[in-house]
């Protein structure tokens, strides 16, 4: 006898036959355009293009909800391959490896995961671009950064990240799940350019809409 795990959509608990989203539900998700959204972040520095697939909305919100709270392997790793059809081909054809936004031991042992690395790896599968975490690690524990100036968050973020090898003229994809000022992701781009990689290109799931009405 085969065992048939009951399987439901994490939004609505609907049962479904395959996937993590209902048709309703995915219907819920808005796509943006595609585009490179480097101009509508507030840091910009060693990035060279971010993209982001859907709007961060309510309904967005509550499908990264449950990649932090629940079956979050299968669920990352879907939204990765989900992510793969809205991101703009051109710049993920020109990468030669992707690696996710790493935590800090310290968080990740509270959190006991990085949904980014679930995330980097369902895009790694559908896109045929090798996924390799190990290049970049978080040396340092970085506060909360939501009631930090712009001085204070590059302060913060400086000499956060460490590489484990030369990167000599590779083209990376950092992957994260939300792309709110880039602080995070400038920092990360930083320390790998140092270390010799040629391009590096933010990909992540969602974008607040927010973010573009703010910086126009
Ligand atoms: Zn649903």
């Amino acid at each position: 006898m085969k065992w048939v795990f009951p399987n439901h959509c994490i939004s609505c608990n609907d049962n479904l036959d395959e996937g993590i989203l209902c048709n309703l539900c995915i219907n819920q998700l808005e796509p943006t355009d595609g585009r490179d959204r480097l101009s509508e972040i507030f840091f910009q520095e060693n990035i060279d293009k971010a993209f982001a697939c859907w709007w961060f909305t309510d309904a967005l919100q509550e499908v990264i909800h449950h990649l932090k709270y629940s079956d979050r392997a299968r669920v990352g790793k879907v939204l990765g391959k989900m992510a793969a059809v809205h991101l703009d081909n051109s710049a993920i054809s020109s990468l030669d490896i992707l690696t996710a936004i790493p935590l800090h031991p310290k968080k990740k042992r509270e959190r006991g995961y990085n949904q980014a690395l679930w995330i980097g790896k369902g895009l790694s599968e559908q896109v045929s671009i090798p996924f390799d975490a190990s290049i970049i690690h978080r040396q340092k524990y970085t506060v909360s950064q939501t009631t930090l100036d712009r001085e204070e968050r590059l302060q913060n973020m400086e000499n956060a990240f460490v590489t484990s090898r030369p990167l000599n003229g590779l083209k990376i994809g950092i992957v994260d799940d939300v792309l709110t000022t880039g602080a995070t992701m400038s920092a990360c781009a930083k320390k790998l350019k140092q270390n010799g990689a040629e391009r590096v290109v933010a990909i992540t799931l969602a974008t607040p809409k927010i973010q573009k009405e703010k910086t126009s």
